[in-house]
């Protein structure tokens, strides 16, 4: 996966021409964590875990990106995730650096009580490298609004009060209003400014969305609102499909308490697995890394894929797709919508002032599109596809900082 992010940031560092010092400058992470948690158990077993924070770079900003309580949370994982996070701050031009990190565990296995004694002992470990000013963390999966709080509670006790330490926390402990919808209402933004290039309007457009979570869920929800048809949705367990597009809310209900879209009657079942060669004029990839592969570009038959989740299509099913002519708006940019949100929890914990719902929409939808419209730019100037000129874009901004701040007598060269 590490492998995956470089070779994104290399394609666009041959781009601009970028001296090899200053890649590995750019690539190499600020600070790397790892921590030894011990705890004992509601039922006085001795538990052993790993937890990781890689902090990859603080030149725009504190760094910022979710907490993965996951068995597959390791180093290498964290410093991709954490290097991704760079480029999408700077994307957005939130004023953020990007980390990320984790605790190698099966959170499911846990009880409640163990869950917040974990989280707890794992901020004691990080407390003096994370902070309102250093390093903000935020749900990723399977973290949500009520380990935040645990996290801003034990922080609290060490620095005091400090709601922005955290982000993704529950609104009635200094969280945002729109901070859960958010990625897939950035995801509605860049589609939206997509459509109107191409003259096209949301009522002519047949989408498919794999991952019906939080970010397939909302942005499925949202398009919808907007007059498209969504014709089919899948997740882990299987999918549904609609050609007269299927009634979301209704969906989201069954989904909020089957726990999975298999069995819903508003449409025909399917094979999860079809969701990417589906018949429709947008793929919306929001489950897991690697979704899209060498295995099954070729199947792909949308125009427009817009990346919900982090890492969907590997490097060779990119290219793939770019030879068939799709039109791949990535990741660092689509799924953005979330730290931006995030972005206003902090000022609001900051100014201690709360913004009301329609503000944020406003805010966000301005920042969405504006990168949006910034990264196409850059791409049709030097005929680059969508991804390398996020990274272009990303790469100038972090760079540009990063250099500043240490440059004495040079001209930052870019
Ligand atoms: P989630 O856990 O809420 O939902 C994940 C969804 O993916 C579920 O519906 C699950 O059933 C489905 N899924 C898992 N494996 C699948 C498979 N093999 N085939 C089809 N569906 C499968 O997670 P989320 O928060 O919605 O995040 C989804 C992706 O978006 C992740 O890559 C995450 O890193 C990324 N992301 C999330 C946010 C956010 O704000 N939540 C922001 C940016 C990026």
């Amino acid at each position: 996966m590490l492998s995956d992010s470089h070779f994104y940031f290399n394609k666009a560092a041959d781009v601009l021409n970028l001296a090899d010092n200053i890649r590995d400058i750019l690539l190499s992470p600020r600070r790397s964590i790892k921590v030894n948690i011990v705890i004992e158990s509601e039922n006085n077993e001795l538990l052993h875990f790993t937890g990781y924070r890689v902090q990859h770079n603080n030149a725009r900003g504190p760094m910022k990106g979710g907490l993965r309580f996951h068995p597959s949370m390791d180093e290498d994982h964290a410093g991709a995730l954490a290097n991704l996070m760079t480029w999408k701050t700077a994307v957005v031009d939130v004023p953020f650096g990007g980390a990320k990190g984790g605790i190698d565990c099966d959170p499911h296995s846990l009880s409640a009580k163990d869950l917040s004694l974990l989280t707890r002992r794992f901020v004691e470990e990080i407390k003096d490298v994370i902070g309102p000013t250093r390093d903000i963390p935020a749900p990723d999966v399977n973290t949500n609004a009520r380990v935040m709080s645990w996290i801003m509670d034990e922080y609290s006790k060490f620095e005091g009060f400090s709601p922005a330490v955290v982000t993704g926390k529950p609104l009635h402990l200094f969280g945002s209003e729109g901070r859960e919808e958010a990625t897939g209402r950035g995801i509605m933004n860049v589609l939206a400014e997509a459509l109107k290039e191409q003259n096209r309007d949301f009522s002519d457009i047949s989408v498919a969305v794999q991952g019906f979570g939080n970010v397939g869920s909302h942005a499925a929800r949202l398009i919808a609102e907007q007059g498209a048809r969504i014709v089919a949705v899948a997740d882990h367990s299987g999918g549904v499909a609609n050609p007269d597009g299927l009634d979301i809310a209704a969906l989201m209900e069954w989904v909020a308490i089957e726990k999975s879209v298999k069995g819903f009657a508003g449409g025909t079942p399917f094979n999860s697995a079809d969701i990417i060669g589906w018949h429709a004029d947008v793929l919306i990839p929001a489950a897991m890394e690697a979704a899209i592969t060498v295995e099954n570009a070729e199947q792909v038959r949308a125009a427009i894929i817009v990346e919900g989740a982090n890492g969907p299509t590997t490097p060779e099913a990119d290219e793939i797709l770019h030879k068939k002519g799709v039109l791949i708006i990535p990741d660092i940019l689509a799924n953005a919508g979330g730290v931006t949100v995030s972005y206003f929890e902090w000022t609001q914990n900051i100014q201690q002032f709360r913004w009301e719902h329609q503000r944020i929409n406003d805010e966000l939808g301005k920042m969405m599109r504006k990168a949006y419209r910034s990264v196409h730019e850059i791409s049709r100037e030097k005929g680059i596809d969508m991804r390398t000129a996020a990274f272009v874009l990303a790469i100038r901004r972090v760079a540009k900082a990063a250099l500043a701040r240490v440059y004495i007598n040079t001209k930052v060269p870019l």
